[in-house]
């Protein structure tokens, strides 16, 4: 049963709603003009407070300022300066060819807005993946509502603050809460649901857009594979794979999730990751100011779980209070174990060593697609294997995480990492409808399709149709 409270919100959040859909009916979020307009004031609204944005990813995360403004306040300026360059392109409606039956025609497809989307972010980059899909939704010309995470109360709250004052309050609401408020946004109908954030929510988003049969675009998580071959360049490897874990305090979801590679290879590999690691973060990672925090308690306590799933070789040094874990690296996992079963998310790296090299693909295989996949290797024709043979979301060859400044590459999940894509175009069309028209002209009205139906008109539609 609802409580009256409930019922009151869920009444406020459908008129909010309703007056959001008034207003896409009036026309004006299709036009080209007004969908500039809104991502220049988006950009603006990011520049006129980056200094807020810093502290508030700060605040939430500890999140070091270079590291907020490279992977949440940078990557938003290309997301909308693209937009803004690309938007004219992919408005243009695409011919296609008419067929003979029906000329005189043109045929072409015709991007449309969709309506009014909810997106819902996730609190690891708690700007940039709500304001991402937002660009996206913006530039096809859609209302949304934005809910960010509640567990990044402070970038959540800023946002909440500053939306209304630069973006159109008639298409756009920002509307903070946790599971609640996504409840009661849940039960409304929207024309596109983009959710980021875990699986176990993903089925639960899926099961209500079900019921308006809305589409959805998940973006979930997962563990992705770190595929190192005995010819890597080690020294380069160990840098990337440090920064792709450690960035964010590995609460990433494309972060490498575990090292797989060779015996020999882990014993000629782990020396070089303790190394950079004590160069990027010190001696005691825990007073270096580049160093983020895990969100919270619980999700530090759900992480030193882990610690006893393996053989401890670096880190391992947990603060709780202070939601703090060392940056760790584990050996000698216990593979049935929490630490190999579910996403990590957190600050650890394991590294597995398979006894035969040539079993990777089956390795990977045998789990869920992951959102992302590395492979460290100078030999092309093995990672074309791998990349052949397994399915992931996104792929990296000799790096992590890096595709995701290339803004025409599709970012999203396969099977259990997630369905659907965005950034650039993959964006706009994500939240587009391809419209197919025709269009005929009153001339020429060739009568073989109409009754009576006669054997001159088969033999003549034979003749067409070969
Ligand atoms: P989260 O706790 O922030 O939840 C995500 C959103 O779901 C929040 O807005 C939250 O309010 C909402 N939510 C939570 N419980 C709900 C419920 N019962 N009903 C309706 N809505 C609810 O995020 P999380 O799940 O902790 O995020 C971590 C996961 O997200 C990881 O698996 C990670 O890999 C994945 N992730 C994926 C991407 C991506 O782009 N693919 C990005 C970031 C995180």
């Amino acid at each position: 049963m609802l409580s009256d409270l409930a019922r009151a919100n869920d009444r406020d959040t459908s008129t909010q709603v309703a007056g959001l859909r008034t207003y896409f009916r009036s026309g004006s979020t299709a036009e080209i003009s007004w969908r500039r307009r809104q991502l220049s004031q988006l950009r603006k609204m990011i520049a006129d407070n980056e200094a807020h944005f810093l502290r508030a990813l700060h605040d939430d995360l500890r999140k070091p300022h270079q590291e907020g403004y490279l992977t949440e306040i940078s990557f938003l300026y290309s997301d909308i300066n693209h937009s803004l360059k690309s938007l004219k392109k992919w408005l243009r409606p695409r011919k296609v060819q008419s067929p003979l039956l029906a000329q005189p025609a043109r045929s072409y497809v015709q991007p449309e807005p969709l309506g009014v989307v909810l997106i819902i972010g996730a609190w690891n980059y708690p700007l940039q993946l709500l304001l991402s899909p937002l660009v996206a939704a913006i530039a096809a010309g859609n209302c949304a509502v934005v809910k960010p995470s509640e567990l990044s109360p402070a970038t959540s709250r800023l946002i909440a603050q500053l939306l209304p004052r630069y973006l159109d309050s008639d298409a756009f609401a920002c509307i903070e809460g946790g599971v609640a408020e996504t409840t009661a946004l849940l039960e409304q109908r929207w024309d596109h649901i983009m959710y980021t954030g875990g699986s176990r929510v993903g089925k639960i988003i899926m099961a209500a857009a079900a019921k308006h049969l809305t589409p959805v675009t998940l973006e979930l998580g997962g563990k992705s594979p770190c595929v190192v071959a005995d010819d890597a360049d080690l020294a380069v490897a160990a840098r990337r794979i440090i920064w792709g874990k450690f960035t964010n305090a590995g609460q990433t979801c494309i972060a490498p999730d575990y090292v797989l590679c060779s015996r020999e290879t882990a014993n000629r590999l782990t020396p070089l990751l303790q190394r950079v690691l004590w160069e990027m973060f010190g001696e005691h990672p825990r007073e270096s100011a580049d160093y983020g925090r895990i969100i919270n308690r619980q999700h530090t306590l759900r992480l030193s779980d882990y610690l006893g799933d393996g053989e401890v070789i670096s880190g391992g040094e947990v603060d709780v209070d202070d939601c703090y874990m060392a940056p760790t690296l584990m050996r000698n996992v216990n593979l049935s174990a929490g630490v190999m079963q579910e996403e990590i998310f957190g600050p650890i790296l394991p590294i597995i060593e398979l006894d035969d090299f040539s079993n990777v693909e089956t390795f990977i295989n045998e789990r869920e697609k992951p959102l992302a996949l590395y492979i460290f290797t100078r030999d092309d024709a093995l990672a074309d294997r791998i990349l052949s043979r397994c399915s992931s979301g996104n792929a990296c060859v000799n790096d992590c995480m890096m595709f995701m400044l290339a803004q025409d590459l599709p970012f999203g999940g396969v099977g259990a990492s997630g369905m659907g894509a965005y950034h650039g175009e993959h964006g706009f069309r994500t939240f587009s409808h391809y419209k197919a028209v025709m269009r005929r002209r009153n001339i020429l009205d060739i009568n073989i399709r109409y009754a009576p139906y006669s054997d001159r008109k088969m033999k003549f539609l034979r003749m067409l149709s070969k």
